[in-house]
């Protein structure tokens, strides 16, 4: 069943405080949990992880909040950027995906298949994180609602079981074919640190992250990833086509992260030009990879920069995921003197860029990519300056 309440006005920047009291006034009682779910950047590691391989995600300060009390006979969730609510009831839900709740029936539906007794909830969310712009509101949503749902109903799960449920949801519920990463950084990121994961044994690590001197800003394309769906399979078919290549010539290598790039020149001959790029793309990538944490380490940030260009012209030359938008974004920031490095983030086809720039001139930049984007696109851009921040937590 569907309402909607027409008591909040235009909302562009939440507060905690903004959700609990809407809780307040919509259920007349307090809230007994709130939970803060950030978005994501990926600094380096593009289309690896599901080539088993690693990433290097962290949390922004951009994020859901979910509160969340006890309901005797129904549920009522209510969003608060949407100004809608859709009240059912947990015994007998309908399975359909609608929107929205689509991520809420998921987690439920996860949680219900494990054994988890879980029953009618009262729910307000709603967050800064801009939708469907590649910085993971859907992964927020989720691992949001099952930290909420595991404090109120004292379901006993560990972080990791939290990450696992949300991806779980967003494939088998709302149908797309995610990998980790997403709920993995919104779970686990630390504060001024960047997240090392690798997506074969889900081990992971941090290096620190200087935000002091250079800062992060992603630049919204305003491109909507229509194409993502059918070109991402499409990408993990010629990668998996690639894997067969090389393991019948090499039995040891069962993903492009087992290949070396010697590998792949030595088979050269056996693939087709189309399908040796993507592999190309990949294996390269994952060299960066390497570098990129050296750099890190070295608090070379020149050179790290250096590799987010080359990770942008591989995602766009040879993995054929760019756009000219991101394109035009990627060589105008990369023409402004004090850019370390850009590049196209996400599955491609539209999204944000990510932007490293020296600290000191993000408001320059901000005014030079803006000036361009406006003047060669005749619409104006969303930019956000963010700042890396710890994973997912409760606050109240
Ligand atoms: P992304 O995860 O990159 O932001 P997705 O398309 O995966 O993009 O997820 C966006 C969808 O998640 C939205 O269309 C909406 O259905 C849901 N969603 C995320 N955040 C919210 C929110 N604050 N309120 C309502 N729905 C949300
Ligand atoms: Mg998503």
């Amino acid at each position: 069943m569907w309402r909607t309440f027409f008591i909040f006005t235009q909302i562009i920047v939440m507060e905690y405080q903004s959700i609990q009291e809407s809780f307040l006034n919509i259920f007349n009682t307090n809230p007994e949990v709130i939970i803060q779910s950030p978005g994501r950047i990926n600094l380096l590691g593009e289309h690896t992880d599901y080539n088993d391989g690693m990433v290097l995600p962290a949390a922004i300060d951009k994020s859901i909040v979910v509160a969340l009390g006890k309901s005797d006979n129904q549920s009522n969730w209510v969003s608060y950027n949407y100004n809608e609510t859709y009240t059912t009831d947990i015994q007998t839900f309908e399975k359909n995906s609608h929107h929205w709740t689509s991520y809420i029936k998921g987690v439920v539906n996860e949680l219900l298949s494990l054994g988890k007794k879980i029953p009618n909830f009262n729910m307000v969310f709603g967050g800064d994180i801009p939708l469907g712009a590649g910085l993971s509101s859907s992964a927020a949503l989720e691992t949001g609602i099952i930290a909420g749902l595991n404090e109120l109903f004292y379901l006993q799960l560990s972080k990791l079981d939290i990450i696992q449920i949300a991806k779980k949801a967003e494939n088998n519920f709302v149908g797309v074919n995610c990998g980790i990463m997403d709920m993995f950084a919104n779970v686990k990121s630390m504060k001024d640190h960047v997240l090392l994961l690798d997506c074969k044994t889900l081990e992971f690590s941090y290096f620190k992250f200087d935000n002091s001197k250079y800062s992060i800003i992603l630049c919204n394309s305003g491109v909507s990833h229509q194409l993502v769906d059918s070109q991402y399979n499409l990408r993990r078919k010629s990668c998996m086509d690639g894997v067969a290549i090389l393991n019948s010539q090499k039995p040891t290598i069962n993903s492009l992260r087992d290949a070396t790039m010697e590998d792949l020149l030595n088979y050269k001959n056996l693939f087709d030009p189309i399908t040796f790029n993507r592999c190309l793309y990949v294996i390269e990538e994952s060299i960066r990879m390497n570098l990129a944490l050296e750099s890190l380490q070295n608090n070379d940030y020149q050179s790290f920069g250096k590799i987010m260009y080359q990770t942008h012209l591989g995602l766009k030359n040879d993995y054929e995921v760019s756009c000219e938008e991101l394109d035009f974004l990627v060589e105008k920031a990369m023409s402004f003197p004090n850019t370390m490095g850009s590049r196209m983030m996400g599955g491609g086809f539209g999204g944000c860029s990510i932007n490293l720039i020296e600290a000191g001139y993000e408001a320059a930049f901000m005014q030079f990519i803006d000036t361009a984007y406006f003047s060669n696109y005749g619409k104006k851009m969303e930019i956000y300056p963010v700042k890396i921040t710890n994973g997912l937590e409760r606050i109240a």
